[in-house]
């Protein structure tokens, strides 16, 4: 699954390339979708804006339509010049809206849905996501809160739900936890106020940190993510996928678990997150 900031990036990149220019073609392989351009077609408006919400991509069109799209664990969206060669099969095109300068092609995207814009604050699941961590006005308070609604979840499950806190994906899941010491496997219960807090505010850290550092390509999924504070694409990040290498900070071998209903593999060192 991308991270949020791998999610914010796109919406910029599409953002940036869409933004206020005329749509020449729409496509969609959603009837839904589809019907929607057929009422109110968008080769007649243009794109607002793109934002996104947790790890949806929520695309403005002045009609008084918004588009969301969640990527789940295979969708991307793309940019391209028009004519350039995409760097996925046109079988798995979902979505397209090229405007004259550029295409912007949504692969495998499992979720899309135009949502009226006067909709969308009540729109499920937009309305249950919890405080988004990249958000200019993120809630820790309530982060925290929720988290706490939820004792009995193991740590590493409930930085994953999203109705807690919207924008840790299963990469930073791990990380978090070993920047914060924590073991993945303790319940929510057990855990003291300041290490909640240390979830919560590192992993609103990282996301930011790889959100400002460097502008990610055109592709969504790659995004080039750094916890260590090294600069060497290698050396990235802490724990995950780094089972059996030695930790960063002690040498123990890094462990690795299928953890929870979704049996997401978690990454953590037994010495430095001991309890
Ligand atoms: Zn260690």
């Amino acid at each position: 699954m991308p991270e949020d900031d791998t999610i914010f990036r796109a919406a910029a990149t599409l953002h940036r390339a869409l933004a206020g220019k005329p749509i020449v073609r729409f496509e969609s392989m959603y009837p839904a979708v589809t019907r929607v351009h057929d009422d109110h077609p968008l080769t007649a408006s243009h794109v607002e804006k793109v934002s996104s919400s947790g790890k949806h991509v929520l695309m403005y069109f002045a009609n008084g339509f918004v588009l969301r799209t969640h990527m789940r664990m295979n969708g991307s969206w793309h940019i391209y010049r028009p004519g350039e060669r995409w760097q996925r099969p046109a079988r798995d095109m979902r979505i397209l809206i090229a405007t004259a300068d550029f295409e912007a092609v949504a692969f495998s995207v499992p979720v899309a849905e135009m949502i009226k814009t006067t909709a969308l604050a009540k729109h499920r699941p937009l309305a249950t996501l919890g405080p988004d961590l990249l958000g200019d006005r993120f809630d820790r308070e309530e982060a925290i809160r929720r988290l706490r609604a939820h004792p009995d979840s193991q740590v590493a499950e409930a930085l994953l739900n999203q109705r807690i806190a919207a924008g840790i994906g299963n990469v930073y899941k791990s990380e978090v936890l070993f920047s914060c010491r924590i073991n993945p496997f303790v319940t929510v219960a057990a855990l003291s106020d300041e290490q909640l807090a240390c979830l919560i505010d590192t992993g609103r850290q990282l996301l930011l940190a790889n959100v400002t550092s460097r502008l990610a390509p055109m592709t969504t999924y790659t995004g080039f993510r750094r916890t260590t504070r090294r600069d060497d694409p290698s050396e990235r990040l802490w724990v995950y996928g780094r089972a059996r290498l030695p930790c960063r900070r002690c040498g123990t071998p890094i462990e690795i678990r299928k953890q929870g209903t979704d049996a997401r593999l978690t990454y953590w060192c037994s010495q430095c997150q001991a309890s």
